[in-house]
């Protein structure tokens, strides 16, 4: 009965380890979900400001909006980004709303790829993109991102992956799940390898203001003001609003050899008639308002201290190493197959949530090739997250990887 275009088609963060959770909560276990960067159910609130604006507007909220979403948020994300730098040509016709970045990130690929067009995407990478590459019949092509050197994408390995049949580079900056915050210098090599292939840039930007330490995020429509970048974004992770399903994508400057794609895109969206529109309502207050995702990340935040908690505990585990995050929530932890011969990572993961009760997502699930990470959400407070993560510690050294 299945159609097979979802042959290729696979979203681990959400498959058969959820499935065997919620198997054993129905059994009464208490599970300790540490697999989706959901920030409400750790007790992350949105700021008062957007939700007094949401209720507010309720009643003028009733029906559909236009196709491409709501004039006065479409005129805030124009502003934002023009305030953080970007050309001045981009207006409120060149940004599309959606139900979340997931429902734009489907719909920006469907109308781009033919059957076998390739896309350059980061392994490990937020498995979404290589999902909806499949989906819209494209070939994903993964391009690695190098551990030993922060996680940062090896252009290298890029440049030897463009082929004839190569339309764009997706890159998720800050990243899900390596929490790598990319340099300007690299983004900036990064444009010379899409301008040179003519290349389209499709950036995932939606962790650009969960920054740690000193890193500081650059869009990459700003650094490349010349290139054709669509750049995803939305109030899910900085704004803890991910259950509005608000989200944007905005296509940069020069738009004139894409007026045919952004037709088609355009088409897409009028098809689904417009994004949820009280949650449409939440943009401008969100953008204009104070940024309280600053008193998270910035020292004695909630954030950084859970941060900092994962990597210490994990670091603690012997063969267990894990690069220090710069941003995003989530800890990429490698298992030293030396010492953990671990063979199916997805068995590894329910194996765990058996016997530990936690629920972790495998690294292979996250487009990475070889059985020896995991993926854990840092968003539970400090005591949970080290109970957690010492329980890892525990299963391990029981021979859990055995
Ligand atoms: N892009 C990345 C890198 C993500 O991590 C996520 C969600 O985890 C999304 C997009 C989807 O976000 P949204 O809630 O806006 O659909």
């Amino acid at each position: 009965m299945q159609s097979t275009k979802l042959a290729d088609v696979c979203y681990d963060i959400r498959g058969p380890v959820l499935v065997e959770a919620k198997r054993l909560e129905e059994q009464g276990h208490r599970i300790l979900k540490l697999n989706i960067g959901n920030p409400a159910p750790f007790g992350f609130s949105a700021p008062d400001e957007i939700l007094v604006d949401v209720i507010r507007n309720l009643s003028d909220a009733e029906g559909y909006s236009d196709s491409q979403g709501l004039l006065s948020a479409r005129t805030a994300i124009v502003s934002h980004y023009q305030d953080r730098g970007l050309d001045t040509s981009v207006t409120v016709d060149d940004v599309w709303l959606g139900n979340g970045v997931s429902e734009l990130i489907v719909m920006a690929l469907q109308a781009m790829l033919n059957n076998g067009d390739e896309v350059l995407v980061p392994a490990p990478d937020y498995p979404l993109w290589t999902a909806a590459t499949s989906l819209a019949g494209g070939t994903p092509v993964h391009y690695r991102c190098d551990e030993s050197e922060g996680w940062l994408p090896d252009l290298d390995d890029l440049r030897a992956k463009i082929s004839a049949r190569t339309k764009a580079i997706v890159l998720i900056n800050p990243n899900n799940p390596t929490g790598a915050v990319y340099p300007r210098p690299l983004l900036e090599d990064l444009a010379e390898i899409a301008r040179q292939h003519s290349l389209t840039v499709l950036a995932d930007e939606i962790y650009d203001k969960i920054l740690y330490d000193d890193a500081s995020h650059v869009p990459f429509a700003v650094i490349a003001p010349d290139l054709f970048t669509l750049t995803f974004n939305g109030l899910s992770k900085a704004y803890r609003l991910a259950g509005f399903r608000a989200g944007w994508l905005l296509a940069g400057a020069p738009k004139s050899h894409a007026a045919n794609y952004l037709e088609g895109l355009t088409i897409l969206a009028n098809m689904r008639l417009c994004a949820n529109v009280p949650a449409q309502h939440a943009i401008q207050t969100a953008l204009g308002g104070r940024q309280s995702i600053r008193d998270l990340v910035l020292p004695g935040g909630r954030l950084l201290e859970q941060r900092d908690a994962a990597v210490s505990a994990l670091r603690a585990i012997p063969g267990v190493s894990c690069v220090e995050p710069k941003g995003a929530l989530y800890v990429f932890p490698r298992l030293d197959p030396e010492v953990y011969p671990i063979v199916d990572d997805q068995r590894f993961v329910l194996d765990f949530l058996r016997d530990q009760h936690v629920l972790l997502v495998q690294g292979t699930g996250f487009n990475w090739p070889t059985p020896d990470h995991l993926r854990i959400v840092t968003l539970p407070h400090v005591e949970v997250l080290t109970e957690a993560i010492g329980r890892l510690g525990t299963f391990l050294a029981d021979g859990g990887a055995d």
